[in-house]
């Protein structure tokens, strides 16, 4: 049997329904990541750890909606906080300050130190593009600095060196900054400069040499939640920033709540300048959070110039005098109140979850040991990936490229037939929802594939 054939087999309804939504949307998808080839998997229900697709086929998700489902599909107590918060409110937006704006805040807070003043966003790429301006504002520099292979948002400025073709890159020590969409401005370009993951000399020669237009370096602490950075890369890159006067940003969008509940600062004992969070914090809700430290959130203080938008003062030079920052929704009641359930819910299972993500990789590798495969699960805390093929340690972009994708797209594929979901060549995430059955349930699965695959 060939896994692709086995694969349309299955997804008839799917692939019928998305002949349909090519001819409403680009593509068919409202996202480019939800897509992918012959056809994505439609799925019309989900609970817990399960999803059914369109064709009644049943998975164990661990997609979790690209992690942001810490406690699963449908959590009755972050549904019913919802109902219950909109109950109580009358209404569901207020446009106004509202008291869970405060006690949301104040939880995150203490969960993450590092966040002495915090916004609130509708997304992570708001989030990570409010913090640009924070520090751009803060130090007077522009330009901006990040690591070839991370994402921090669908925007032009950091659309760069997300997914570059590695032929075209240049040197790994001196990465070149490529764009990833057409119709991006040129000068974004010249105005992000790419620097290459846990190679701290190389970071630390090219900052230097920019460090008068540099203003800010973002950082996925864990590269798209797998790979992570060395300590002493992260230690050093703390120092280096901090001698370069140069805003330190740790985009938690995606380790925040998944490498414990204080994110990847806590688990390494460094602290950025700005935080930014989103996923995990709303548990399937948009959301996204910026935080930091006082001197450089407190640029936003909107008494320093909020009359900014006033049409009956002429006084409008007090806009040179704060940072802009606003939106409709931000600060939702009922996503903050899903986000105080999914804080109940993590406070108390976030442990277990931990430990049923360590069975699984443990039961993967030892899987691909049993079958003589070179390969590992990697990763920390509720995310992973499964490598192939990888000589040595993956420890950034180039390395991963290196690895054996070919194969793992096709037990990808073969994950899906025996009801294994994630988008193929996509990590996993681990939600508090997942039992020990369902762990038990893909080790199987992934020894039934490798057999298939290298047996
Ligand atoms: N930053 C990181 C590290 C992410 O993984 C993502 C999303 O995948 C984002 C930012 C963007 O977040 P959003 O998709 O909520 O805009």
């Amino acid at each position: 049997e060939h896994p692709m054939l086995d694969y349309k087999e299955k997804t008839k309804s799917s692939e019928r329904f998305m002949e349909e939504a090519q001819q409403v949307m680009p593509g068919g998808v409202t996202a480019n990541i939800k897509y992918f080839d012959p056809h994505p998997v439609v799925m019309k229900h989900g609970k817990g750890a399960k999803l059914t697709d369109v064709d009644d086929n049943e998975y164990i998700d661990y997609l979790m909606s690209y992690g942001s489902l810490v406690t699963g599909h449908g959590h009755e107590r972050v549904k019913k906080a919802v109902m219950d918060q909109m109950e109580q409110d009358g209404t569901w937006l207020f446009g106004t300050p509202h008291y869970l704006e405060v006690e949301m805040g104040k939880r995150l807070k203490q969960h993450f130190p590092s966040m002495e003043r915090l916004r609130y966003t509708n997304s992570g790429t708001e989030a990570t593009l409010l913090s640009l301006r924070l520090a751009a504002a803060h130090t007077g520099k522009h330009k901006i600095a990040k690591f070839e292979g991370h994402y921090h948002g669908g925007y032009d400025q950091m659309l760069i060196s997300v997914n570059p073709n590695v032929e075209s890159a240049g040197d790994a020590d001196t990465p070149k900054s490529l764009p990833e969409s057409k119709g991006m401005h040129p000068a974004h370009v010249r105005n992000t400069i790419a620097l290459p993951f846990n190679n701290l000399e190389a970071c630390k020669q090219i900052l230097t040499e920019h460090k008068d237009e540099v203003g800010a370096v973002m950082i996925e602490p864990v590269q798209a939640g797998f790979i992570p950075a060395e300590l002493s890369f992260m230690k050093g890159l703390r120092a280096i920033t901090e001698q370069l006067g140069i805003v330190l940003i740790f985009d938690e969008v995606k380790t925040g709540y998944r490498m414990g509940l204080g994110g990847a600062q806590a688990l390494y004992g460094v602290k950025p300048d700005l935080t930014t969070l989103g996923k995990a914090i709303g548990g399937g809700y948009p959301v996204g959070v910026v935080g930091g430290k006082e001197e450089i959130m407190m640029h936003s203080a909107a008494s320093q110039g909020s009359d900014v938008f006033d049409s009956s003062t002429s006084k409008r030079s007090s806009a040179k005098d704060v940072l802009f920052h606003s939106g409709t929704y931000n600060g939702h009641p009922m996503i903050l109140a899903a986000g105080m359930a999914v804080l109940d819910i993590l406070e108390k299972d976030l442990g277990a979850a931990l430990k049923r993500t360590e069975a699984l990789k443990n039961g993967i590798n030892e899987t691909l040991r049993k079958y003589g495969v070179k390969g590992e699960a990697l990763g920390i805390g509720t995310i992973f990936s499964v490598i192939l093929n990888n000589d040595g340690k993956v420890r950034n972009y180039r390395d991963l490229q290196q690895t054996d994708l070919a194969t793992r797209k096709e037990i990808d594929f073969r994950l899906l037939n025996k009801g294994i979901y994630i988008k193929p060549m996509s990590r996993y995430s681990v939600s508090t929802a997942h039992t020990d059955e369902d762990i038990n349930k893909t080790i199987t699965a992934y020894d039934d594939v490798l057999r298939e695959v290298y047996g």
